[in-house]
Order: structure tokens, then C-alpha cells, then sequence
């Protein structure tokens, strides 16, 4: 089974990269959690370096991932710099293959397709030393990503505001490195496909029933609340009334 580790930047004493009460540890320890989840129900084997705000040395992380055997590391991290520097990117070690380089990019791109944020590239080594030690110190091929500036509130909105498509973005690409092929979990409603039933979903739902939208004959079963054999607006509101908990 393909192993990946989750290494949550940060945490305890060290809050990496801080914007008023925001912390970088947070920030990447909420989204560390929400990959691992996603790669789990996928049957991917997943360790992570943490799962609350606690201290641990690069070291301990790095040697955790080497005698486990880990098959990817992906270290998650925060930028931060002048308020307007913006966008996603990753590093991996100065002495990368391309193969390495070009998960790496897998990864990158498709987080930026996920928050709309500016693609600032695969970049190698670290900014003003030679290697990240989470890159260097690691036997598997590896990559630190910044997701955003955490100086940059526009960054931090956009992560928010696109936090489940970032996570299913990573949690997809890691998929595919490892050689796993992602599937849709089969949910009941999910008419959009993203694994879950939302409002979304339900909106689906609604313009097709009043004809605004066409479905997939796999739309329209996931639709058909009622099971009646068309989509209607009675099924649109079934779907609503699910996606908000007011009917289970
Ligand atoms: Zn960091």
C-alpha cells in the first residue's frame, strides 16, 4: 500500500509565519488533516508529523518518515513576506531529478487551479540557505509547499474560501504520485461529484428540474432524490433539506 507523509509544518513553541491572530501552524495543520483524511478513504497509508499544536524538531520528522518507509513527503507551510507578495509554490532539493521536480509541479498546479492564486513555480534548494531539511534530510522523493502568503490577507481569504477543492487538490495529485487513481466516494445527492452533498448540489438539482441545466445520466441519478425516475423540484428540495441537516 502507498505510504505518504503529512508533514504539518510548525506547531507548539514554533508558530511559523504569523498575521495578527492567524498562524501559519494552524493554518497548515487544519489542511494537513483534510488531505490525510481524503487520501485515507482512498486505502493510502498516511503518518503524519502532527495532529495538534505540538512542537517537533525537522529531525524527528524527517527520520519518522526515513524508518517507516515512507514513498512521499510532502512538508505543508505558509509564505510571508511584503503584504502584497502573493501566490502559491513549492520547493523541492537543489539536486532534484525531473521526476521529482515534476510531482512536485503536479501538485503546485494543481493547487493553483484550486484557489485562482498566482503560480510562482517549482523552485529548488531554499530561499537563502541550500536545501530545506525536510527535503534534504528525507530518503523519498519529497517538496515543501507554501500555500499563499500569510501576509497577504487576500492569500489567506482565498485559501478559506477554497479550503476543500485545495485539500481534494492535494489529496489528488498525491494520488497520482503515488500511483493511486483517485475515485469519487459514491455519496448519495452528490450531484456535482466533489465527494460530498452540499447546497451545491441541491442548486444542481433545482436548475435542472426547471431546465437551466442538462445532467449526466449519473447527474440525474444523484439527483433523483425521491428515486421517482426524474428530476424535479420536489427533489431539488429534498436535496436542500439533507445538504442542511434539517432532513437525514
Ligand atoms: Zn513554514
Amino acid at each position: 500500500m502507498a505510504k505518504i507523509y503529512l508533514d504539518a509544518g510548525h506547531g507548539g513553541s514554533d508558530p511559523g509565519a504569523v498575521n495578527g491572530s492567524r498562524t501559519e501552524a494552524d493554518d497548515v495543520l487544519k489542511m494537513a488533516l483534510a488531505v490525510g483524511k481524503l487520501l485515507q478513504a482512498q486505502g493510502v497509508e498516511v503518518k503524519y508529523s502532527r495532529t495538534t499544536d505540538t512542537s517537533k524538531k525537522l529531525a524527528v520528522r524527517t527520520s519518522e518518515s526515513n524508518s517507516w518507509g515512507a514513498d512521499y513527503y510532502l512538508s505543508i507551510h505558509r509564505n510571508s513576506a511584503s503584504a502584497s507578495a502573493t501566490g502559491n509554490e513549492i520547493w523541492v532539493i537543489r539536486t532534484a531529478t525531473a521526476n521529482t521536480q515534476s510531482k512536485a509541479k503536479t501538485i503546485l498546479d494543481a493547487v493553483c487551479a484550486a484557489d485562482g492564486l498566482r503560480n510562482r513555480g517549482v523552485k529548488c534548494g531554499a530561499p537563502s540557505y541550500n536545501n530545506f531539511a525536510v527535503n534534504r534530510d528525507t530518503n523519498c522523493a519529497s517538496a515543501l509547499l507554501e500555500m499563499g502568503f500569510i501576509s497577504n490577507t487576500n492569500d489567506s481569504a482565498a485559501l478559506d474560501k477554497n479550503f476543500d477543492a485545495i485539500a481534494l487538490a492535494i489529496a489528488k495529485s498525491l494520488c497520482s504520485i503515488v500511483g493511486v487513481s483517485y475515485k469519487t466516494p459514491d455519496v448519495a445527492g452528490d450531484v456535482n461529484g466533489d465527494g460530498k452533498l452540499t447546497t451545491a448540489d441541491a442548486r444542481d438539482a433545482l436548475r435542472a428540474a426547471v431546465g437551466l441545466e442538462i445532467l449526466t445520466d449519473t447527474q440525474k441519478q444523484k439527483a433523483d432524490a425521491n428515486g421517482d425516475g426524474s428530476v424535479t423540484t420536489s427533489d431539488a428540495r429534498e436535496l436542500l433539506r439533507k445538504a442542511t441537516g434539517l432532513e437525514s
